[in-house]
């Protein structure tokens, strides 16, 4: 969902196979700590090492995770959360509501070990058979479609979003896809490593073939069709650097004009099969891509795509095969891409996908039990703290014109907010849910979504919706809506403590408001004005100013390595990157605008201080050098050590607090500024 929307969140909690075993932390372990600080660290040496190096010690990362941070504790906390409602909803109580019926009964399918097992492939027989029987490649649009609406990402991607040039529009979208491992990059890098992931993603296709039936000689065959299938695709798809500038993903055309593009493929059965309403315009992100699928069509065998597409079912329905699928699919997009050592338990994976599948039902009952009726209006204060500092920063800002000042105040002004969960919850109830059929209910869920997401072609924009689940430990900054969005899942301590003073929340959630609200002007936000459209409202003085700081920003991260040979790309984390300094900064002058003169000291930290030891706790992390490299090749997020000490070597602000000195390695000599 959302993949041509350029949504700009904090941070990417699903890379890390989340959550460990044995029990939830308790709240007080996750509260900001003195606790967890190194006070043998210089601060002006290693920010990160200072304010978290007890904690790294103190909390290895769990062998069935890819990192460990306070992001994940939260989480996790959560997830119990969430675990005890779905146990208890899964109790088949004839006196449970509809929504409780549902999710229960879901979780129940999901957990039923025993019954995946006894049914083997059954479940998925039908849909294997489909493929097996075509006998003319004109019907590979008849059975794309069929996969699509039933959650099968394959080929290409088709789904819904608001037209970049006119926010008031939702259109049809079509962009690239159809690969299987985590970017096109990793079909078409030639260095050691990435060779090594390609021979290993082969076998990993091989034997999950092998587990379905296939021969060893056949399977081996089939992997390399595939591999052959996704490096074209791969080729002919956008990088991600260039997939962050919307003009680059951004060409509207006539719906004939897809027939033109790519005439071997039968566009007009495709749309029909898919039972989008009817619409006249599509965005295409990448219309080269497209030019690949036709020349694909015609020169790949009908045998070959009917490989190519058993591949992409059974790996989208691992998850609910039984467990030699699963351990296999663990294999390699576990171990192998994140270093984790353990599968995690069962519970919790079943715990994802209700949220994934039947999040804002899920997301209802957790709302019930666990966010706090007046986290809302302290949230509240702080986002009216935040959106004046910002407002303050713009005008002070040395390097703008007062033409441009005005317009991102009038920008900034434009931005709303949603705060904890939805005003109105998504309706699941034409979901048929059964508790003995684990794949049928992720089938028909998938093909729910599929549609609700195609419905919204051709109709008004809901501001009201939501892009993450009220459970989520995340933030969203959306271009196109203008808005900022907190779910309830992270209105919770580390980041949000009512228990703690200002400073503390400022650290911490402050930071967060103030990165999203940043994403509103990063390269890629600015780029959108106040309605949410794609227009330009800079002068060409102060675009050019604004790229020279950003390039500043760039160069300074790019020069971070996070494991031998990999490092962190600058372009890819330049929009993160400059909402975490912004959102550092004004959350600071937020903090200090609320606190006035009162620079009490609590353990011996002024305000200050606990501002930035706070904000450097929320990113407290331990992670395996494979997650590291998954991470900086396809997050637009900086691994968390940098997102810190990245921030306070650009902070005066800090080197002051802390009493740094010209030369230590968090004093930066040419400072990097935008916001
Ligand atoms: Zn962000």
């Amino acid at each position: 969902m959302l993949k041509l929307a350029v949504l700009a969140s904090l941070g990417t909690v699903a890379l890390a196979q989340t959550s460990a075993p044995g029990t939830a932390p308790n709240a007080s372990m996750m509260r900001f700590d003195v606790k967890a600080m190194d006070r043998a660290a210089e601060p002006c040496n290693d920010f990160y090492q200072f304010a978290c190096g007890n904690w790294l010690k103190s909390n290895p990362i769990p062998a069935d995770q890819a990192r460990w941070g306070r992001f994940n504790e939260l989480d996790e906390r959560n997830k119990e959360i969430l675990r005890e409602i779905l146990e208890a909803a899964a109790k088949p109580d004839p006196g449970r509501d509809a929504v409780t019926r549902q999710i229960g009964d879901y979780y129940a399918a999901c957990m039923d070990e025993k019954g995946i097992e006894a049914r083997g492939l059954s479940g998925l027989t039908p849909e294997l058979d489909r493929i097996q029987k075509l006998t003319d490649k004109k019907q590979l649009a008849e059975e794309v479609a069929h996969l699509h609406r039933s959650g099968v990402p394959t080929f290409f991607d088709f789904s819904s979003g608001q037209d970049f040039k006119d926010s008031t529009l939702v259109v049809a979208q079509l962009d690239q896809g159809g690969i299987g491992m985590p970017d096109r990059d990793y079909y078409l890098k030639d260095d050691p490593k990435s060779i090594e992931l390609r021979q290993k993603y082969v076998a990993h296709v091989r034997r999950m073939l092998e587990l379905a039936g296939r021969s060893p000689e056949q399977a081996k065959t089939m992997a390399d069709t595939v591999m052959r299938i996704e490096t074209e695709l791969a080729k002919g798809s956008l990088d991600n650097v260039s997939r962050r500038d919307p003009e680059k993903i951004y060409h509207p055309m006539k719906r004939p004009d897809v027939t033109m593009l790519a005439p071997s493929f039968a566009w007009e059965q495709y749309f029909a099969d898919t039972k989008a309403p009817p619409f006249q315009a599509v965005v295409v992100s990448y219309p080269d891509f497209f030019k690949t699928v036709d020349r694909l069509v015609k020169e790949i065998s009908l045998d070959d795509w009917k490989v190519y597409l058993t591949w992409h079912l059974l790996h989208s329905e691992a998850p609910m095969l039984p467990s030699a699928f699963l351990k296999e699919n663990f294999d390699f997009y576990g171990r192998t891409l994140t270093g984790a050592a353990e599968m995690r338990p069962r519970w919790k994976r079943c715990v994802d996908y209700t949220d994934n599948e039947l999040g804002e039902a899920l997301g209802r009952k957790y709302v019930e039990k666990a966010f706090g009726g007046n986290s809302k209006e302290r949230m509240l204060k702080m986002v009216a703290a935040l959106e004046k500092a910002l407002g303050e920063d713009i005008d002070k800002l040395p390097w703008m014109t007062p033409a441009t000042k005005k317009e991102a105040q009038v920008k900034l002004k434009a931005i709303t907010n949603k705060i904890g969960y939805p005003e109105k919850w998504r309706d699941y109830s034409s979901v048929v849910i059964k508790r003995d059929d684990a794949i049928g209910n992720a089938f028909r869920a998938d093909e729910f979504e599929f549609q609700r997401v195609l419905n919204k072609i051709g109709k008004p924009v809901d501001p009201l919706e939501w892009g993450m689940t009220p459970p989520t430990v995340n933030a969203y900054y959306d271009p196109q809506m203008n808005n900022i969005n907190f779910p309830a899942g992270i209105l919770q301590p580390p980041f949000f403590d009512s228990t703690m003073d200002d400073a503390v929340n400022f650290g911490g959630i402050g930071m967060v408001i103030g990165h999203e609200l940043t994403h509103g002007f990063d390269d890629e936000g600015r780029q959108f004005d106040a309605k949410g459209n794609l227009q330009d409202w800079w002068t060409p003085v102060d675009a050019k100013e604004f790229q020279q700081r950003a390039a500043c920003v760039d160069d300074q991260y790019a020069s971070f390595t996070v494991a031998p040979g990999a490092h962190i790309n600058g372009k890819l984390t330049l929009g993160e990157n400059t909402a975490d300094n912004g959102g550092a900064r004004v959350a600071l002058m937020a903090l200090l605008n609320t606190i006035g003169k009162d620079m009490k000291k609590v353990d011996g930290f002024t305000p200050e201080q606990r501002f930035f030891l706070a904000f450097g706790q929320v990113w407290c992390s331990n992670e395996r050098e494979e997650a590291l490299r998954l991470q900086v090749a396809t997050d637009p997020h900086s691994p968390p050590k940098f997102r810190v000490n990245g921030v306070v070597q650009n902070m005066p602000e800090f080197q002051k607090a802390f009493s740094c000195k010209v030369g230590q390695p968090m004093v930066k000599q040419n400072v990097c500024r935008v916001w």
